[in-house]
């Protein structure tokens, strides 16, 4: 599909002279103050122009409306410059040649690193390993520690409401090692139950394993109380990072969690690239997931010794331009500041949410947004009498409108919930009242399309 970018007046990241063209230089992150004195503005049409996917039309001339954003994030021109110019100017092999572009190209791996531990506040940067995504950065816990620390008889408490990513890998885990998984339920307001899971937790739980805001009910854990909680019955804690953080200020040393996992492609960065945290004594005390290059000390023809982590879970050759591309997400969100994002995608997700609620015959799934109740920036949900693949069908074809359709890689949720899909608009920063406006405007009608054939 050919871009037509259109002649709006915001539209203005190509001015070399705009205010928004800080965010174009990756360099250049320290004007907060002119973002914070032009609140008239929403961070959404602010920033909307840093990206230049979003202003195309699809089918034909409809105006995109990017709504599935917990599937993938879109990427700011600060990320796409940086990606080029890693390969105009730095391109090379890293901690292996003493030659200039590789000495570069190491120096560039490492501060994304860096970048990294910074963003989510972790203490040292050795403890930030590069994995190809979240999903893998789960897999090297379950293969690494799962299988060297689990036996038979040990629990591994997690919910019902799991990403695939993180249900998958402990199957495996526990069909080694005869270690039981203990699932915990969503209780009647659609969030997973925490009072279950306090009578869940044993001495026998070695393992918890939790998301942080689920990426279809919307809801968002109190991981703190909960990683204390199991930390009393001496268990660990892998945290499911991929929805919060893109979306909310994390901290690890703050959460006290000893795992925790995110995605680039779902924070403004490169697919290709995602991050496992590890406390830095669990890392060292684990061994190697993959053998080969990067990650040696010493080769000899009957064994190796190890070199230490991260690089120690880094082999072969590592995405070095996607690590790039993440540190200049990192530093374009962090010139915005992730507080000032969430309470701007939390205005965003009530409005989606009080607007959605008065469409006819939808059922929302999660819990209700109150006072004490916040939810993450998407709504999943139904209409009675239409599949969710046809709604999502309509919405792009007739109106421009990208949302999700499906299980959303959360099959036995959706078995609870009585469903074999759902369909699912989920925000960022990027979005606007005006989109959210477009799509329950869009969704009207195609509401109204399908009961002419009822
Ligand atoms: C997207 C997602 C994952 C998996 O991320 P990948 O990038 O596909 O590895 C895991 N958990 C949650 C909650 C997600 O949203």
């Amino acid at each position: 599909m050919e871009a037509v970018v259109p002649k709006l007046a915001s539209f203005t990241f190509l001015n070399p002279n705009s205010p928004l063209r800080r965010f174009s230089s990756p360099s250049s992150s320290s004007c907060l103050c002119l973002l914070s004195s032009t609140d008239a503005v929403s961070l959404g049409h602010l920033t909307r122009p840093d990206f230049p996917i979003l202003h195309q039309q699809v089918n034909g001339s409809k105006k995109l409306v990017y709504l599935d954003n917990a599937a993938t994030s879109q990427k700011p021109i600060s990320v796409l410059n940086a990606l080029q110019n890693y390969y105009e100017a730095h391109n090379s092999n890293v901690h292996r040649g003493v030659h200039y572009l590789s000495a570069k190209a190491t120096e560039e791996y490492e501060l994304a690193r860096k970048k990294v531990a910074a963003f989510i506040n972790a203490s040292d940067s050795r403890e930030i390993v590069f994995t190809r995504n979240a999903t893998e950065a789960i897999n090297l816990v379950a293969y690494s520690w799962g299988l060297s620390n689990l036996k038979s008889g040990d629990e591994i408490v997690l919910s019902i409401a799991e990403h695939h990513s993180a249900i998958v890998p402990w199957q495996i885990a526990a069909q080694k090692t005869g270690a039981v998984l203990k699932f915990l339920d969503i209780n009647e307001d659609e969030v997973p139950d925490l009072t279950k899971l306090r009578e869940l937790l044993s001495r026998k739980t070695k393992l918890v394993v939790l998301h942080h805001v689920s990426n279809v009910l919307a809801s968002v854990l109190p991981m703190e109380v909960i990683v204390n909680w199991a930390h009393n019955v001496g268990a660990k804690v892998l945290v499911d990072a991929c929805q919060s953080v893109p979306h909310m200020v994390v901290d690890v040393q703050g959460l006290d969690a000893d795992f925790l996992v995110a995605s680039s492609h779902k924070m403004c960065g490169p697919t290709g690239i995602g991050f496992l945290y590890g406390k830095s004594d669990l890392l060292s005390a684990m061994p190697p997931f993959l053998g080969g290059g990067e990650m040696i000390s010493d080769v000899f023809l009957d064994h190796s010794t190890y070199a230490d982590p991260p690089s120690r879970f880094e082999a072969g050759t590592p995405a070095i331009g996607e690590a790039v591309g993440l540190g200049a997400a990192i530093d374009y969100l962090s010139a915005i500041g992730m507080q000032r994002i969430h309470e701007y995608e939390t205005e965003l997700a009530k409005y989606l949410y009080e607007n959605l609620v008065s469409v006819p015959n939808i059922r929302i799934y999660g819990p209700k947004p109150s006072e004490n109740v916040h939810r993450g920036a998407l709504c999943s949900f139904n209409i009675e009498d239409i599949h969710p693949t046809d709604l999502a069908t309509i919405l792009d074809q007739q109106h421009g409108v990208a949302i999700r359709s499906g299980h959303h890689c959360a099959q036995p949720l959706h078995r609870h919930l009585g469903v074999n899909a759902s369909a699912r608009a989920s925000l960022h920063f990027y979005n606007t009242k005006e989109d959210v406006d477009d799509f329950i405007q869009a969704l009207n009608e195609t509401v109204s399309f399908f009961n002419m054939f009822k």
